[in-house]
């Protein structure tokens, strides 16, 4: 019999094996006895274990200098999908890849107007099902991004459009019979991108969208908070007795420094109904004085919640996620310029490099992760490709 401690230590380094073969893989079993400083029968029977659940395979073998050629084990990374759904203010993405995030199928659904979001979620994830080739895992996970609170996996809050079910999650595991993970589409995002700077442990990520969300990682772990309210920076308050925000305070950020927001100031100051993004972007790079004096006021507005987010966290890297920064890449510089007036001087602030998926990324990974029974998985930037 084993005794649970024994139990404990034989689950750990079965993780550790797995998440070295899918991260580091292809590697032999005297590679990961090495890096592991576990013994070569604790590797041989770890690794049985995961061929005969095909999670590892065996292929080929390796060259070395002593010329004996030992077998190398791989992660079968077509061996399965992983879906990932983003529910936003005007419309759905569908994001299907395989198991490390790769060979990715991008559809965008627009938000229902009538027909229940429950139906209507069913009805494309069960075409995007059909449509998939078979695989030895099908597919192992669903994950829901949502703009709003998630507190493990039931949703709380959701500002911008209507409240789905709460129970979301186990409606559509009922239906589907696969695990299905809901949260915050900001803590997803930092779990995304964080897949590709593997090396940064203490992690922001600030999403500027409709609203201005933050995905907070403490020691390469999501930080979700007391109840899941963590990281709704965007409510946190710029001016005393400012505008109203839909959470019920007044002078929110998000009400002056989000996409919509500054769209939207734009559009009052120039008289006009409203303006889309692309007209916007247009006006500035013909450098037109109001788009221009929005810019800045957007660089001083980042500027003020870096500096904040940095002497709150100390992180080693601030991940900036607008429209504007993706279009203007330049703005990036300002900001930093910005910043080095203030205390925080060696602050490492960069662009999103998956932009718009990065969240659906992040999906992916909680839901391989939830599969594998592994705590990281590193998702190679250099071949992420689109179908
Ligand atoms: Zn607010």
């Amino acid at each position: 019999m084993i005794s649970g401690s024994q139990e404990m230590i034989r689950d750990i380094n079965r993780r550790l094996v797995l998440e070295n073969i899918v991260n580091n893989g292809p590697i032999s079993r005297a590679a990961l006895a090495k890096v592991l400083h576990l013994t070569k029968a604790t590797i041989s029977n770890i690794v049985q274990e995961l061929l005969d659940q095909k999670l590892v395979t065996e292929i080929g073998s390796g060259d070395t200098a002593m010329g004996r050629k030992p077998i190398m084990l791989a992660f079968p990374q077509d061996s399965g999908h992983a879906l990932a759904v983003n529910i936003g203010v005007e419309q759905i993405t569908l994001l299907t890849s395989d198991l490390k995030g790769q060979n990715c199928a991008v559809r965008e659904y627009p938000f229902p107007q009538r027909e229940p979001l429950l139906k209507y979620l069913i009805r494309i994830l069960h075409s995007t099902i059909d449509s998939l080739p078979a695989t030895t895992h099908g597919v192992v996970g669903i994950s829901i991004a949502i703009y709003g609170v998630v507190y493990e996996n039931t949703l709380l809050f959701t500002p911008y459009y209507k409240m789905p079910q709460p129970d979301l999650c186990s409606l559509l595991e009922e239906e589907f019979r696969i695990p299905v993970k809901a949260e915050n589409e900001a803590n997803l995002s930092v779990l995304g991108e964080s897949a590709f700077h593997f090396n940064y442990q203490d992690m922001i990520m600030i999403n500027v969208h409709d609203g201005i969300g933050m995905g907070i990682l403490i020691e390469g772990h999501l930080y979700t908070g007391h109840n899941g309210y963590a990281g709704e920076f965007g409510h946190t308050i710029l001016y005393p007795n400012g505008k109203l925000c839909p959470c019920g305070n007044r002078g929110c950020i998000e009400q002056y420094a989000s996409e919509t927001a500054i769209l939207k100031e734009y559009a009052r100051r120039r008289y006009l109904p409203s303006i889309t993004l692309d007209d916007f972007l247009y006006a500035y790079r013909s450098n037109e004085p109001v788009a221009m004096d929005m810019m800045d006021l957007f660089v001083q507005y980042m500027s003020i919640a870096i500096n904040n987010v940095q002497n709150t966290f100390n992180a080693d890297l601030i991940v900036l996620n607008s429209a504007f920064t993706n279009y203007i890449p330049d703005l990036l510089q300002r900001i930093q310029n910005s910043l080095g007036t203030m205390q925080n001087r060696d602050c490492r602030v960069i662009l999103s490099q998956l932009q718009d998926i990065s969240g659906l990324i992040g999906g992916v990974r909680i839901s391989v992760e939830n599969f594998l029974e592994i705590e990281h998985l590193k998702i190679d930037a250099a071949t992420l490709g689109t179908r």
